[in-house]
């Protein structure tokens, strides 16, 4: 997918916009996380947050984006984005990586959290712990004076350090009235390498790390991607502006939190 060329500086207004659409994302998502356990259908959930968004006022970002069928985007176990709601229950230990975007006011907003379904291993929970954990340190390089590459290389190292695989064919981007515009934003790369990081610029950070090998493949539905080795894969995204000192972040997990401690 294309994401153009020309990277665009938000004004404050903008910024205002587009964090009311995160915040709506963060909401759908924490309603979506109210239905998840074993039984469930990832259609179920499709359904909630399409009438979630819909009745704040938004359209669903990804329904008929390229094509795509769905308002979210879920990934069971070894998919690692892109997956399409289907008719089949989640089961007890699975995971579940739910993006989903909206549009609103002319800006998208655009998040992911990954799920567990019920009671799950150990090591599985530890690749959900780290993935987030790569999601703030990929955070905190997000600022005036910073590179592309200083972001993707504070995720892939801490990714490696516990030994996991850091997908290298999809990637972040920035965010604004188009859902995925430039600059890519991968999720590793080389410090002090690659554009220069502007205040005003806004970035979807979304690591995507899987428990094995790096290697991903495309599904036949032509969506799907999933891990070459079927082990599990985790997604976490959140919508940032690069300030001085410190990005501002659009996007939050906090509803989705309060969800997941009841
Ligand atoms: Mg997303
Ligand atoms: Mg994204």
């Amino acid at each position: 997918m294309g994401f153009g060329r020309r990277v665009h500086i938000k004004t404050d207004e903008e910024v205002e916009l587009l964090r009311e659409s995160s915040l709506l994302v963060g909401k759908t998502l924490a309603a979506v996380a109210e239905r998840i356990r074993p039984g469930v259908t990832t259609l179920e959930l499709d359904a909630v947050a399409e009438e979630f968004i819909r009745d704040h006022g938004a359209e669903p970002g990804f329904k008929g984006y390229g094509g795509f069928p769905n308002s979210l985007c879920t990934s069971v176990n070894e998919a690692v984005v892109h997956g399409i709601p289907n008719d089949k229950p989640l089961e007890e230990g699975d995971i579940v990586s739910i993006d989903c975007g909206v549009l609103k006011n002319e800006f998208y907003g655009d998040s992911a959290y990954t799920f567990a379904v019920g009671a799950i291993a150990p090591e599985i929970q530890q690749l959900l712990d780290v993935t987030k954990e790569c999601l703030r340190l990929a955070i905190e390089q997000a600022v005036v004076g910073k590179r592309i590459g200083d972001i993707g290389f504070a995720c892939q190292q801490h990714a490696e350090k516990h030994g996991y695989g850091v997908v290298r064919e999809l990637v972040g981007h920035g965010l604004g009235r188009s859902l995925h515009e430039a600059p890519e934003v991968p999720n590793y790369g080389r410090r002090g390498n690659g554009p220069r990081l502007m205040n005003g610029m806004v970035l979807a950070i979304e690591p995507m790390i899987n428990l094995g090998r790096k290697e991903v493949f495309h599904l036949e539905d032509g969506w799907t991607i999933v891990t070459a080795d079927r082990k599990v894969s985790a997604h976490f995204e959140h919508d940032v502006v690069v300030r001085n000192g410190q990005a501002d972040v659009l996007s939050s997990f906090d509803e989705i939190e309060k969800v997941l401690q009841h």
